[in-house]
């Protein structure tokens, strides 16, 4: 059995744990510049019709007595790891999933803590009595049901998916929760009469590819209860990633360009502390329109360096030549591998931002901003404080 554990409305229950007196009240996290959008909202402001990703402005409108705070990652990051390793007092195998979310597997763990439930709720006694904060688990005999396990009783939830009731389970598990599922594809899934994920069973394989590729096979493997991934501790860091959502939306380059350099900055940094090297940087714009575009490259010899981050992104954002406007801009970094990993140094000399000399650069740049703050020296580049960093 596999148990999922997802703490409930994160963020805001951060904040009201750090600042008692918010108890009872409606309180929003989100950026709070004129375009910022909820990151998330408690049970109080949920009832009155806020939710993630609704623009800020709006959210003000619909509940003008809640209280809006910008989002503290950093502190939030902190508690996160408290609870990861709450969880890994329970099980070797914990992979953390996002910040405020992770899968244990139950196997082997019978005999030091009993049953998947009554693991599970010695996991939200422990969460609760050395953080204050409570969480919902989902169990069941694979990681996709105990997801949508977790989902069933928020907040403060245990919801158990037993072996002899999965077929049951499916059967009547609307489709819409099925993760990976948005509204697009269970819209296309209604025209053509499923429902529900038990339906999906009664549908020949070529339709299903033929409307949904490779997710219809998903689906129909899901239909029947077969999820094969298994719970990987190796996972905790995939990617690092920053985006910004523009003052304005924009179809300037040169804007553009002061935005990817402040973030190869800032992910750089990122990237540095937590000791990785990068293999693919991917560049991420979000048009006026909504519409959002991603393009990757891999690169032959990982980096960690700002300079050849810039440069990485830059280049993907020339090749990107598309006349809308742009909303947001972002880089994500991925294919990450130790720093203290061997490389062939002598591949550095052919490209000039992956110089040796730019991690000196990097070094000095990184200590300064840690003992002094962002603004205190930065590349030759105008500051644009006004955008709004969301991430
Ligand atoms: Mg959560």
């Amino acid at each position: 059995m596999i148990l999922h554990i997802d703490m409930d409305a994160f963020y805001t229950s951060v904040e009201q744990l750090d600042r008692p007196e918010l108890k009872n009240r409606c309180i929003i996290v989100g950026g709070l510049s004129r375009r910022g959008v909820v990151s998330s909202a408690n049970y109080a402001a949920r009832k009155k019709g806020i939710h993630s990703a609704m623009p800020i402005a709006y959210a003000k409108k619909i509940c003008p007595e809640g209280v809006f705070i910008a989002p503290r990652i950093k502190r939030y990051k902190e508690v996160s790891i408290v609870i990861m390793n709450i969880l890994r007092r329970f099980s070797p195998l914990v992979e953390p999933v996002s910040i405020d979310e992770a899968f244990v597997d139950h196997s082997g763990c019978e005999r030091l803590f009993g049953s998947p439930t009554q693991m599970s709720e010695m996991i939200k006694k422990t969460i609760f009595q050395e953080t204050n904060l409570t969480c919902s688990v989902g169990g069941a005999p694979n990681k996709f049901l105990a997801k949508i396990a977790s989902d069933l009783n928020k907040p403060d939830g245990l919801f158990i998916i037993h072996p002899e009731n999965v077929s049951d389970f499916i059967c009547f598990l609307p489709i819409h929760k099925v993760p990976g599922v948005g509204n697009k594809t269970s819209q296309k899934l209604h025209q053509i009469g499923i429902h529900t994920l038990g339906q999906v069973r009664n549908y020949p394989d070529s339709i299903l590819y033929s409307h949904f590729g490779k997710f219809g096979k998903r689906l129909k493997e899901l239909a029947y209860g077969i999820d094969p991934s298994r719970v990987s501790v190796s996972s905790e860091r995939r990617s690092v990633s920053i985006e910004s959502t523009l003052p304005q939306d924009t179809t300037d380059r040169e804007r553009l360009k002061i935005q990817l350099r402040i973030q190869s900055e800032n992910i750089g940094r990122q990237l540095r502390k937590s000791g990785f090297r990068a293999g693919t940087i991917t560049l991420k714009i979000k048009h006026d329109d909504f519409t959002q575009i991603t393009r990757s490259i891999s690169i032959p010899v990982p980096t960690r360096t700002t300079a050849s981050i810039y440069s990485q992104s830059v280049g993907l954002l020339n090749a990107y030549q598309d006349k809308r406007k742009i909303r947001l801009i972002g880089i994500s970094l991925s294919g990450l591998i130790p720093c203290n990993t061997p490389m062939q140094l002598s591949l550095f000399a052919d490209n000039p931002v992956s110089h040796p000399r730019w991690d000196k650069v990097d070094k000095v740049m990184d200590d300064i901003t840690e003992k002094y703050g962002k603004e205190m020296v930065v590349r030759g580049i105008p500051s644009l404080t006004e955008a709004n960093e969301e991430s």
